[in-house]
């Protein structure tokens, strides 16, 4: 965090002229995808710091959760963590939610905060975990209070198959989940060679897993239509169980999500659309020590966090919207 300058006399005050209040503004904390960007660093410093990932079971992971909860603590959300056991030891999920809200309606964002072990994670998932993290800092600092009850979910061990958000949904009492109105999942926002991927939750493309429970295409077309306002346009991605809205569309709860490719290659049709390399991953280095703050894409990071943020603002007012 950037410190703040002193303004030590009266004197200086006066001294100060409107000339110098640019500098002074561009010391304050950074906002939006700078402020995404900022958290990103943070974490690849907290895996260099702890043997060059943040996977479950390692103590760059526990790093990376306690780096995440200060800053929602600092912003005044309810935070918890929740232990739970994979790779024969305890790992973590945090969760942190609005004081305000009805807590009979509950509107989750969601994405895993662990790496690989291979590497330090960043793309997967540094950017889903720091665009949620970011968007639920903006909404606090903009001092709405929610009609629904918003809660952020950092997911631990996603990458050893989904525990964290499956021991979550499924120790959850009945009575719990029933208030849970939709889940949005965010892994991989910012993909180096990117695609622009919504889960297809009314099974437009008519193919693989179909569509998923009743609001998901609602969540679909939300987040089509904040990124096709900035330009982009999106093609579905199967709800193919590759990552932690499984657990939640299993038990019937509305899901939706952004994505931007992992290890498959661009179609030639998509580089024309998307921009980028056809033939070449949409993350060649996913999974490996290569998934730096180096391997992410800023534009795409950018158009996430704001497709993030409007379903944030929109969801807080009401789901499903009208
Ligand atoms: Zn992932």
């Amino acid at each position: 965090m950037p410190k703040r300058p002193l303004l030590a006399t009266a004197a200086a005050l006066a001294a100060v002229s409107v000339l110098v209040l640019p500098a002074t503004a561009a010391s304050a904390p950074a906002t939006g995808v700078a402020a995404v960007q900022e958290h990103l660093q943070e974490l690849q410093a907290i895996a260099e710091a702890n043997g060059g990932n943040r996977a479950a079971g390692q103590p760059g992971y526990r790093a990376s959760l306690d780096y995440v909860k200060a800053q929602l603590d600092g912003a005044g959300f309810i935070t918890t963590i929740q232990e739970f056991d994979a790779l024969g030891g305890p790992t973590y999920n945090l969760l942190a939610e609005t004081p305000g809200g009805d807590a009979n309606s509950v509107v989750m964002f969601g994405a895993h905060l662990d790496s690989v072990s291979e590497g330090p994670g960043i793309n997967d998932n540094g950017t889903g975990s720091a665009a949620i993290l970011q968007a639920a800092l903006d909404y606090a600092g903009s001092g709405a209070t929610p009609t629904n009850k918003l809660r952020f979910a950092f997911w631990g061990a996603e990458e050893e198959g989904l525990v964290g958000s499956t021991h979550y949904v499924q120790t959850l009492p009945e009575a719990e989940r029933s208030k849970i109105v939709a889940y949005l999942n965010f892994d991989m926002v910012g993909s180096p060679n990117a695609g622009y991927f919504t889960y297809d939750g009314d099974d437009s493309d008519g193919e693989g897993a179909g569509p998923g429970p009743e609001g998901s295409a609602q969540i679909e077309q939300l987040l089509n239509d904040s990124l096709g306002a900035a330009g982009v346009a999106t093609e579905g991605t199967d709800f193919d169980g590759r990552s932690d809205y499984g657990p939640f569309i299993e038990v019937g709860i509305p899901a939706g999500g952004t994505f931007t490719g992992a290890e498959q290659s661009k179609t030639p049709e998509q580089a024309e659309k998307w921009g980028g390399q056809a033939g070449e991953a949409f993350d060649s280095c996913y999974h490996q020590a290569c998934d730096t703050v180096e391997n992410v894409d800023t534009q795409a990071l950018d158009r996430n966090l704001q497709a993030i943020a409007s379903a944030v603002e929109t969801y807080a007012a009401q789901f499903p919207q009208p």
